[in-house]
């Protein structure tokens, strides 16, 4: 079933959401993107007419309650940003009253699914190594099954609308889409336009397309790399994990960010690359610096001959300049970490450049961009290009474990 052809006029919806928004010691909302994001989703079942349950998790609490993260805090923003004035149960387990009092058009906000273990299904108080462990998290297991299902007794229609947390197999994520048939589970709009836009980039994608792949280490982005060899035919390769790269290639990378344990998965990726007949693209030349601080002294140099005492901190302009070319000649973009140590100012330039080629390749050429999964996301905003690329991801773990090809329970449990 999609959103957008189910009637919620008189029927009972419960919506998992992702309202795990930063607070100031005030418990004011710093950042609201997440609630204003899952809004039409929201917005659309009271315009039916129907009764909302808002579920979500925020932080990590390791008890019931745990008044630092009770959604109660949320609730007077959630309710002006939806227009309705939103009642709140201080139980989420505990619901059945407060949800069977709800009226067509009205909204229950449900206090964090995170302050009972059953949601997340991993023993609280005792650490993996434990002897017990796994007693314990078996035992849990079955108890997050009767937990899913009460929630699921609250409603007639389950709606996941919270791809942050779709990476993981929770009761109210998951477990409980078990418990409606496929006519009454749905993704939310805000996760129909996440899938979406990884399915155009992965699986139903024009060519030529392009992956970006920066940040700080190889280590972290292995399996998204060997997955998106596959798929891609372009792989750019920034940030300090290209000095990886460098070492394997027999260069010198001075004091450059690098994993040299990892040069051997480098060159089996430069192997597979060959082999499959992907291009990837390194930086030629690097700004260095003498030391990680903005106010280093800097020079161009050759990224395949770092001098010691300097390190990579962002590709230099010649790199940039052929970067550009091949991204804005692409069709599909995708592109996750930044090309350098961009928090600093004196070191932007590379992750500014790759900004205006995936924006002018979006504009200009019609390609699909979808940029994700942390850094990338801040840099796109702080430089003013989240609304010039097709899409920016909400989700930085889900979108990295959907690159790398893996199935997302939240996805799975809807779309079976
Ligand atoms: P990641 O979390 O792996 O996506 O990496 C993001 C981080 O990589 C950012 O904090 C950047 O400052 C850092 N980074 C990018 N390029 C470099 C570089 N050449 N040297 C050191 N750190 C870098």
């Amino acid at each position: 079933m999609t959103i957008d052809k189910f009637n919620f006029s008189g029927k009972r919806a419960f919506v998992r959401v992702d309202f795990n928004v930063p607070v100031d010691e005030n418990f004011n909302i710093t950042d609201d993107t997440r609630i204003v994001a899952a809004m039409p989703t929201l917005k659309k079942i009271i315009a039916d007419g129907g009764r909302l349950i808002i579920a979500s998790h925020m932080g990590r609490p390791k008890k019931n309650p745990d008044p630092k993260y009770s959604l109660k805090h949320i609730l007077k923003h959630v309710s002006t940003c939806l227009g309705v004035d939103v009642k709140f149960a201080e139980d989420c387990a505990k619901a059945q009253d407060a949800v069977a009092a709800l009226k067509n058009g009205e909204a229950l906000l449900l206090e964090n699914v995170r302050f009972y273990a059953e949601e997340e299904g991993k023993p609280r108080g005792i650490e993996k190594e434990d002897p017990g462990y796994e007693a314990a998290k078996k035992e849990l297991k079955a108890s997050q099954k009767e937990f899913a299902k009460t929630l699921a007794s609250y409603a007639d229609v389950y709606v996941n609308d919270a791809f942050g947390t779709a990476h993981r197999k929770h009761a109210s994520t998951a477990v409980m889409a078990d418990f409606f048939d496929a006519g009454h589970k749905m993704f939310g709009y805000l996760m129909e336009k996440e899938v979406t836009a990884v399915e155009k980039v992965l699986n139903n994608s024009k060519k030529p397309v392009t992956a970006i792949i920066g940040g700080s280490k190889v280590s972290s982005k292995i399996t998204i790399i060997e997955n998106l060899l596959h798929k891609v035919d372009n792989l750019v390769i920034v940030g300090g994990m290209a000095y990886t790269f460098v070492l394997a290639k027999g260069g010198k990378v001075g004091d450059s960010l690098c994993e040299p344990d990892q040069v051997d998965t480098a060159l089996s990726i430069l192997n597979k690359a060959d082999e499959l007949g992907v291009r990837i693209v390194l930086p030629t030349d690097c700004l260095a610096a003498d030391r990680f601080d903005n106010d280093a002294n800097t020079q161009v140099v050759d990224n395949n001959n770092v001098p010691d005492g300097w390190e990579g901190m962002d590709i230099g302009p010649e790199s940039a300049k052929a970067m550009a070319s091949v991204i804005e000649s692409s069709k599909t973009i995708l592109w996750n970490g930044p090309a350098g140590v961009f928090e600093f100012s004196n070191f932007q330039s590379g992750t500014k450049a790759i900004a205006t080629a995936v924006a002018n390749a979006t504009s200009k050429n019609g390609a699909f961009s979808l940029v994700g999964g942390g850094d990338s996301v801040s840099a796109v905003n702080q430089f003013g290009f989240a609304d010039k690329v097709s899409y920016v991801s909400t989700g930085g773990g889900a979108l990295l474990e959907a690159i790398e090809g893996k199935i997302l329970p939240g996805i799975a449990a809807i779309k079976g």
